[in-house]
């Protein structure tokens, strides 16, 4: 018998009368390890007043008390650290090791979030007129929703719910229908670590869930990521209802490669930022554009070794470097890509990972590291979000062409130089179209202390995600101009303006 998930609400797992359950796999065996149930839209109703009221009394914690619990809570990460990763990396495929580097991440966030008490203090002005003075602050928005992707299933509702709940806000959980168990695990965390009932709540579900979080007017902000197509969605049928919205989206992020670039170092670079999750990271690096022929083929030459001698297997295998795709449907998907980019140029598939074996693991979603030479703007190659593990190299005739194909592609999310040409890094970051800039850096996630976002088609909305702008974007600002009648001459009235 599968094991039947349920959804978090009001601090305890609750049992989903639901009609459709959909499976869980683990992806490198193939098999289904429970089912997730699709949450009766009456039942994520009932959870949105639960939050609304969880929110009143949340909401007038005082921060420093609020920034105990996450610093509880930060503490329950660490503590259950291998735990987590395990959950993590079972549930996606991804190495135990790369798995317990996300959590890392969203503890670097949740650590961040412990600062609140400083990051939620206002400005202040004295005598903005005679006896007048003036200051800000910034207030909790309400119930607020967090959808998630599938590739990250640790770091990403740790990039929103830490944030979201320390400025004062009750949080309600969509995770992917991939890897839902991590978000549930997080909800007992959060219990433990002491937060009220009502203010962090796990809702299991697909499309119509989605769409009623974005619909529903008691939810005052989402903070999504996924695909570009529901970004795009959720963006605006989001603001339709008067919602603030944060939607992240797809990316195709490329790399430079110079002809001072040491190769043997990018090689290497490349190979984690490429294969790495089986490049299902949106920081994922499946572009590299080499100026010059003679920097493609040393780098090819370099490279194919490597990719033949990578490890693939499953999350626990000894010394494994790469595991395999979510589902046995992507995995049909990125076969698929690799296919037409065949047909369009024959000459250029020279590593081909389809119909990968991995020996113990036959039933697993695996697709081998796959290199594609010549890829052209326009190719499939290079227009597409593949989303595994299939690296393209382009030939740019100079620094200006490659500059030109970055800029003029649907997606900036990141991008990344190799040299040691300080002022070619320099007029790279200056102008590249993308929200995350490397040099020498193969994946510019930023630090917590920073914020995560693209440009163009990768992020639809004002605020990026997490560090300074997540605060703004949980909190509205409010603006306070105060004058006490002491020292004001009796029975004046103004019939004008006030000026400083
Ligand atoms: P997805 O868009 O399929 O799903 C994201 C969320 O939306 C999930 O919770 C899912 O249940 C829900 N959803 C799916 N289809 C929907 C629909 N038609 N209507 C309403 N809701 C729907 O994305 P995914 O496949 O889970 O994740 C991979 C994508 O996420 C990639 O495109 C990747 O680049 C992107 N991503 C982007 C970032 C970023 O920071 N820009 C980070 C991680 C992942």
């Amino acid at each position: 018998m599968v094991k039947k998930l349920q959804n978090f609400v009001n601090g305890q797992y609750v049992d989903v009368p639901s009609e459709t359950w959909r499976n869980v796999y683990n992806p490198a065996l193939g098999e289904v390890t429970a089912q997730v149930p699709d949450t009766p839209i009456s039942e994520l109703k009932k959870t949105i007043s639960i939050a609304q009221q969880a929110f009143t009394s949340w909401s007038k914690v005082s921060p420093a008390r609020r920034a105990r619990i996450l610093f509880r809570f930060r503490d329950l990460l660490e503590k259950h650290h291998d735990e987590l990763g395990h959950i993590t990396a079972s549930e996606h495929g991804k190495t135990f090791d790369d798995a317990k580097a996300e959590v890392a991440r969203g503890i670097e966030i949740t650590e961040f979030a412990c600062g609140a008490p400083h990051l939620l203090k206002g400005e202040i002005s004295y005598n903005l007129g005679t006896g007048v003075d003036g200051h800000n602050l910034r207030q909790p928005l309400g119930v607020v929703a967090g959808i998630a992707p599938f590739n990250f299933p640790a770091m990403i509702p740790l990039w929103m719910a830490p944030i979201a709940i320390v400025c004062g806000n009750s949080f309600i959980l969509k995770p992917s229908g991939e890897v839902p168990s991590l978000a549930l695990r997080l909800g007992q965390l959060w219990k433990d670590a002491g937060l009220p009932d009502g203010v962090f709540n796990v809702i299991n579900g697909g499309r119509d869930i989605v769409t009623e979080l974005t619909e529903n007017t008691e939810i005052s902000a989402i903070s999504f990521v996924g695909s570009t197509e529901v970004a795009k969605i959720v963006y605006t049928k989001g603001a339709q209802s008067g919602k603030r919205i944060q939607a992240l989206g797809a990316a195709k992020n490329h790399a430079i490669i110079m002809p001072d670039a040491d190769l043997e170092f990018t090689a290497n670079n490349i190979m984690g930022a490429a294969f790495g999750s089986a490049g299902e990271r949106c920081m994922a690096l499946p572009i590299a554009v080499c100026i010059g022929d003679e920097v493609a083929d040393k780098l090819i030459e370099l490279l194919i070794p490597k990719m033949k001698a990578l490890k693939v297997g499953k999350f626990d295998s000894k010394d494994v470097e790469m595991g395999p795709l979510i589902s046995q449907k992507h995995k049909e998907r990125v076969e698929e890509y690799i296919r037409i980019g065949l047909e369009e140029d024959k000459a250029a598939l020279l590593v081909d990972g389809r119909n990968y074996k991995v020996e113990g693991f036959e039933n697993g979603f695996f697709v081998g590291p796959t290199l594609f030479d010549h890829v052209r703007p326009g190719m499939i190659t290079h227009t597409e979000e593949i989303f595994g593990p299939v690296l393209g190299i382009m030939r740019a005739k100079d620094f200006d062409e490659a500059l030109t194909w970055i800029n003029e592609h649907e997606f900036g999310n990141g991008s990344v130089i190799f040299t040691r040409d300080g002022n070619a890094a320099r007029i790279f970051t200056e102008n590249v179209k993308a929200g995350m800039v490397g040099v020498n850096v193969p994946i510019p996630a930023p630090s917590a202390l920073y914020s995560f976002g693209g440009w163009k088609a990768s992020l639809f909305g004002d605020q990026h995600i997490y560090g300074p702008e997540g605060i703004r974007f949980f909190t509205r600002l409010k603006t306070v101009t105060t004058r006490w009648p002491a020292g004001v001459p009796d029975g004046e009235n103004s019939f004008i303006m006030p000026t400083t």
